[in-house]
């Protein structure tokens, strides 16, 4: 069981929040006792359990939050793999069937701990970076093609709060790098999406049917982005 923390406050109702330490937050009113918070959490077991396992979910696919050693889960594309380590001077990341890879240059002593971790995701990162870069050139070009359309450049980067971008003046398109971890539709999807844009720029009706046009099952797709590491 997972601790219940509680802070009285000048408020009329009791709070409860599952917070991404798995931890459990009660804020209640001032007159409340302790005997009734444990009651009422009692009572909401049940959500307070799924509100855990999806936090739990969102961690073991966020890699910012772990600390990368072997057996770890790493996606690519859609796909898992287990994460590998072997330490090598010369680093590469290497993928397989199942597996990725990881020659890095990491020293066994403890005190190296925390320049090792740095040193793993500085790597990793990179080579979803470069992987990016050849695959959103390709998606790109394809979709210019295919739709009649041209841009200036692109860049790959993690956006916090959107999948992708596009500066319609300067014809530049901005993608997010987490994509790659997703199913590769969906990379196509968000490019047709951001090109369409520079035929018309608000989520119209007419948006969506260019969209469509280019891409007939894209609702299916909008659908896998949203649930991809929900549904796992
Ligand atoms: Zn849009």
């Amino acid at each position: 069981m997972n601790e219940i923390i509680i802070e009285y406050k000048k408020i009329k109702n009791i709070y409860i929040r599952v917070k991404a330490d798995l931890n459990i937050y009660v804020t209640a009113p001032k007159r409340v006792s302790k005997k009734y918070i444990y009651e009422i959490v009692e009572s909401r077991k049940d959500w307070i359990e799924e509100r855990k396992e999806n936090i739990k979910k969102k961690n073991s696919y966020d890699i910012s939050k772990k600390e990368l050693i072997n057996g770890d889960k790493i996606y690519y594309l859609g796909k898992c793999y287990e994460l590998n380590i072997l330490k090598s001077k010369k680093e590469n990341i290497i993928i397989n069937e199942h597996i990725i890879n990881m020659y890095v240059n990491i020293k066994e002593d403890e005190k190296f701990i925390d320049a090792n971790i740095k040193k793993k995701y500085k790597l990793l990162e990179t080579w979803y970076k470069k992987e990016a870069l050849k695959l959103f050139n390709t998606l790109l070009k394809k979709y210019c093609l295919i739709m009649s359309l041209e841009i200036k450049g692109f860049t790959v980067k993690k956006l916090k709060s959107k999948w992708g971008s596009c500066d319609i003046l300067k014809k530049h398109i901005t993608l997010n790098l987490e994509l790659m971890k997703y199913p590769i539709i969906v990379s196509e999807y968000i490019v047709i999406h951001e090109l369409a844009h520079l035929i018309e720029a608000n989520h119209s009706k007419k948006f969506y049917e260019i969209i469509k046009k280019y891409m007939p099952e894209y609702k299916k797709v909008k659908k896998i982005l949203n649930s991809f590491f929900n549904d796992l």
